[in-house]
């Protein structure tokens, strides 16, 4: 009997405790590694390192307009945007060409979040949340598609709507 193959959900890489975080520390989220990795093939994307930020780091802060927001170095005042954009656009385009069915990303930072990231309207203000450049890329390039944070993820109800997604497309 032929065996469906697993979804593949593309993943931000520290929730599979790859060392790529600011603080250099590892946050491993069992739930991803070790219970979505069992009904998924996973994909880590990690849009800082990738994008060449080295580890440790400095922190790293959206700035500006939701729309167009900058990511800006907290201590050296670097402007990191076009670098993490355009990282971010060749990964989603590998995405796209394996056929990824969904995202689980880590929630509240400034590249991954999805709608938990803070964002500075202005210098000093009162930080909005917003999604992250990574997840707002992803909204806008794979709107169809389900894509959620690590906190409070139910990794079996996540599959099938990743599955349900995907379904008839094939
Ligand atoms: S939250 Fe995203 S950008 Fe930050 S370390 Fe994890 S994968 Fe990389």
């Amino acid at each position: 009997m032929a065996t469906t193959p697993l979804p593949r959900i593309a993943v931000s890489a520290c929730l599979l405790g790859e060392p790529v975080r600011y603080d250099g520390q590892v946050k491993t989220c069992a739930e991803v590694r070790d219970g979505l990795a069992r009904l998924a093939e996973l994909i880590p994307l990690c849009p800082e390192t990738g994008a060449g930020m080295p580890v440790p780091r400095e922190p790293v802060d959206l700035h500006g307009k939701a729309s167009s927001p900058r990511m800006i170095g907290g201590v050296s005042g670097e402007d990191w945007t076009m670098r993490v954009q355009s990282w971010i656009d060749a990964a989603l385009d590998r995405c796209a060409a394996v056929g990824v069915s969904g995202f689980v990303l880590k929630a509240r930072s400034p590249s991954c979040g999805v709608g938990t990231a803070a964002l500075y309207p202005t210098p000093g203000a009162t930080p909005l949340r917003a999604d992250g450049l990574l997840a707002a890329a992803i909204r806008r390039r794979f709107p169809h598609l389900p894509l959620v944070e690590d906190e409070g993820l139910d990794v079996e109800a996540f599959v099938l709507l990743a599955r349900a997604a995907v379904a008839g497309r094939d």
